[in-house]
């Protein structure tokens, strides 16, 4: 505990020793701020599934998985490859204080964002549960997309609800994943959402079935297209 502590406060530290410069996956220099060249090696390359943005080898439009899977949101898309490098600077946001990043991750999301052509007309974080919030101090979903809609102009809002406290989903394999969530979110504001597009931030997506529950309550309450944006795409866990 003591040591986590610890490192929240060295992270918190490198807000002000490292402000701009630096690349927030290796840490290493970068001229302005953004990811490195080095590090755009775990940019999820073209071509991506149309639906949940997986990397395809084949000449297909859907991966394997939404192929098989009755998709509740339009689309899915996602920056980087989940991998040592990318889950370390996502995780040291998260759950290690260095609550800086999320401008940085914003921006990432925002480049990304501007090549799809999606017309949102609102934003909204994946919410987390009360516990976590007052573990790490902040919803790391919701600073990423308050700081996405600070760069689109979009309009930023807390419409979802996490009503119960439930064990990480990276933790899951893929039945357990889908029982996890059932019924754990609800919605607040449920007139902001009729006949409107809303996109879902989150730091990362693997079975897409935390941006289908959350699809679905929105969905129930009117919305008409949901999508989601995530830093990183991780690989299914069977
Ligand atoms: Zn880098
Ligand atoms: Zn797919």
């Amino acid at each position: 505990m003591k040591l986590l502590k610890l490192t929240n406060l060295i992270n918190l530290g490198e807000d002000v020793l490292f402000p701009s410069c630096y690349c927030p996956v290796c840490n290493n220099e970068s001229l302005d701020g953004n990811i490195c060249n080095s590090c755009k090696q775990y940019y999820i390359k073209p071509k991506y599934c149309k639906i949940c943005g997986e990397h395809l080898e084949d000449n297909c439009d859907v991966c394997v998985e939404c192929k098989d899977v009755n998709r509740i949101f339009t689309q899915n898309s996602s920056v980087f490859n989940y991998n040592k490098q990318t889950s370390g600077a996502i995780l040291k946001f998260k759950n290690n204080g260095a609550k800086y990043l999320a401008k940085k991750f914003a921006k990432i999301l925002y480049d990304k964002y501007v090549t799809l052509n999606w017309d949102v007309d609102l934003v909204c974080p994946v919410p987390s549960h009360i516990t976590s919030i007052k573990k790490r101090g902040y919803n790391h979903a919701a600073e990423i997309a308050k700081e996405f809609c600070s760069l689109t102009g979009k309009v930023y809002s807390d419409i979802l609800l996490k009503n119960k406290q439930t064990p990480q989903q990276k933790d899951l394999g893929r039945e357990a994943r889908l029982k996890n969530l059932v019924d754990t979110f609800e919605i607040i504001d449920k007139w902001l959402v009729k006949n409107r597009t809303i996109l879902v931030i989150d730091d990362v997506f693997t079975t897409g079935s935390t941006l289908s529950a959350c699809a679905k309550v929105l969905k129930n309450a009117g919305a008409k297209n949901i999508y989601g944006l995530t830093l990183a795409k991780s690989p299914i866990k069977i």
